[in-house]
């Protein structure tokens, strides 16, 4: 598989593979389009993350 047009050696996601941090190639809400610049799979990633349902610990400031 060629590497995304969208793939931006700048825009690199936490997401490992292949021991190499993903490219961002775009994100639909929690799940986030990624590309390994190894095996240059592409695949979605959910974040988990939800409007409204992060959890909010706030930290006690003293
Ligand atoms: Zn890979």
């Amino acid at each position: 598989m060629p590497m995304s047009p969208d793939a931006d050696p700048t825009r690199r996601a936490w997401i490992e593979c292949c021991d190499e941090w993903c490219y961002l190639l775009g994100n639909e809400g929690p799940q986030v389009h990624l590309q390994c610049p190894a095996c240059r799979k592409t695949f979605w990633h959910d974040t988990g993350f939800r409007h409204g349902r992060a959890q909010s610990d706030r930290p006690s400031a003293s």
